[in-house]
């Protein structure tokens, strides 16, 4: 086989990339360059559209394929993946600092669940169905791919954000452009090598490694019916202008700032809620769009809350993402420690007070490492209970009763993720209804595959996973008889 660094994954086959230009990504563990890989130009967004919407419009094609035979290609699509589960986990974790531990659980088991959930959809939803007319007569109702998708994933979980685009936008028929991020990009190869051997008919997936040039290009190419983005917020919305002026469907997973709701019979032992608030709080060294960095506490026992949390933070191994005993690895790149870093900055000038953290650890000079941070007196109007900070830094609020909790939970421009905490789930199920967040969970957080995953208010429009999420990849005709 070509050296698949030298090409690029489009129409099913390796091709010669139309420029020169290369992406390198960098080890943030050690600030060292890893493997470098061609970086699509225009022309190659051209011809990858080109090839997905070849695949799309051909009679007989993989959009009017009975969706069980789509379903067989997505079942081998992910017994291909999961044989490249190391290849997969050592790209991740080395080109974006999420510890290996965390990058089996998430970045290689999770993703091939998610297809296989949409292979088993595929199988059983109802794309046509026959309706009684309320004046008369018959209406059937077909529910047909929406077409050729641009999918644009982030670089701290390239995997699963990837397929929770893919896995519905095959489902349903359509066929994809997907722009993974030029920091995690070399993973993005694997799963081209895995399409390609699990036999996903020519043009169905495409892959563009590229940054932000080719992804405003693909946004707005004429050859694409819809666009799929998880990012930032402030991508998000320039994403947003460009396909409300084309009427282009669009869905958008932003950022967050989510609250984490410690009630006052919360059991607040490391032994009892420790690894679950760990892992609510700072998976993937807090490059996690979901993670409750907001964390609320009666005020009748603030000081144990701000105890625990502090002594968690201090509990946390930092170090290469590759090691097995790491928990938190360094932050994605340097200019992201930087702003990391300024977000300390302001807290501290802002009259927030460091309980632990605040600065980078001794003895890792090569890598872009910070601190697990906590902030405590931290007031809800501040810049860091408002901004996304995307690092290893929680917030420590206090309230005074539920209703307050609430209303400090729900003081937010974002509403993505969140958490209760509590001795007695009901309760904390009742707290979890009244915040604005479009995921909660209690006492525990993990997205359900089959579930609806999405943001309220800046943090996002549309959902993904469940039967919701290949919504997205459909549209309607009724037919009246
Ligand atoms: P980013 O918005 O800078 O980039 C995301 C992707 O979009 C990259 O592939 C980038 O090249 C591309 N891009 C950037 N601007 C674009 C434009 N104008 N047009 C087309 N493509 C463009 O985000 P990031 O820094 O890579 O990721 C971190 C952000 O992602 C955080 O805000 C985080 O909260 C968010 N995120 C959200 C979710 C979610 O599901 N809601 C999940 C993970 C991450």
């Amino acid at each position: 086989m070509k050296h698949r660094h030298e090409y690029l994954y489009l129409g099913g086959t390796w091709v010669r990339p139309a420029g020169e230009r290369r992406i390198t990504p960098i080890n943030p563990s050690t600030g060292q360059p890893l493997a470098s890989v061609p970086e699509a130009v225009e022309e190659d967004v051209d011809r990858a559209v080109g090839a997905a919407r070849e695949a799309f419009d051909a009679p007989g094609g993989w959009a009017s394929w009975e969706p069980a035979r789509r379903a067989e290609v997505m079942e081998r699509f992910a017994a291909e993946l999961d044989a490249r589960a190391d290849a997969i986990c050592t790209a991740v974790s080395s080109q974006n600092g999420m510890p290996v531990t965390v990058a089996r659980q998430l970045e290689v088991g999770y993703p091939t669940a998610v297809l296989r959930y949409y292979a088993d959809l595929a199988r059983t939803a109802e794309f046509t169905e026959t309706r009684a007319g309320v004046l008369g007569g018959t209406v059937e109702v077909r529910r047909l791919p929406v077409g050729v998708v641009a999918a644009i994933v982030p670089w701290n979980y390239p995997q699963v954000l990837s397929m929770f685009k893919v896995a519905p936008a095959m489902a349903a028929g359509c066929t994809i452009v997907l722009k993974p991020s030029p920091e995690a990009v070399l993973d993005a190869f694997v799963v081209a090598e895995a399409a390609q051997a699990a036999g996903v008919p020519a043009g169905v997936l495409n892959i563009i490694p590229g940054g932000r040039e080719a992804g405003v290009h693909l946004v707005a190419h004429p050859g694409v019916d819809k666009v799929a983005f998880t990012g930032s917020t402030p991508a998000g919305r320039a994403i947003g202008e460009v396909c409300g002026r084309l009427l282009r469907p669009v869905t958008l997973e932003l950022g967050g700032k989510s609250a984490g709701i410690v009630l006052d019979d919360a059991v607040l032992d490391p032994a009892t809620i420790g690894e679950e608030l760990v892992r609510a709080t700072f998976t993937n060294n807090g490059q996690t769009c979901f993670l409750s960095t907001r964390i609320l506490a009666p005020r009748s026992r603030y000081a144990q809350v701000v105890e625990l949390v502090t002594a968690l933070a201090e509990s946390l191994p930092v170090g290469d993402a590759l090691d097995e005993r790491t928990l938190i690895g360094p932050l994605v790149s340097a200019q992201q420690r930087e702003r990391v870093e300024g977000y300390i900055a302001k807290g501290r000038a802002e009259g927030a007070r460091v309980t632990t953290g605040g600065g980078r650890p001794a003895g890792l000079d090569q890598g872009w490492f910070v601190r697990p941070t906590v902030f405590a007196d931290v007031d809800s109007r501040s810049t860091v209970a408002q901004e996304e900070i995307f690092g290893p830094v929680l917030c420590v609020l206090a309230y005074d009763d539920t209703d307050d909790a609430v209303r400090i939970a729900n003081d937010s421009g974002f509403g993505l993720g969140g958490t209760v905490w509590t001795a007695d789930p009901e309760r904390g199920a009742a707290v979890a209804r009244r915040v604005q967040t479009g995921t909660i969970g209690v006492n525990r957080y993990l997205p359900d595959p089959g579930a609806p995953f999405g943001g309220f208010k800046a943090s996002g429009l549309g959902r993904e996973l469940g039967p919701e999420g290949m919504q997205a990849y459909l549209q309607t005709q009724s037919l009246y008889r």
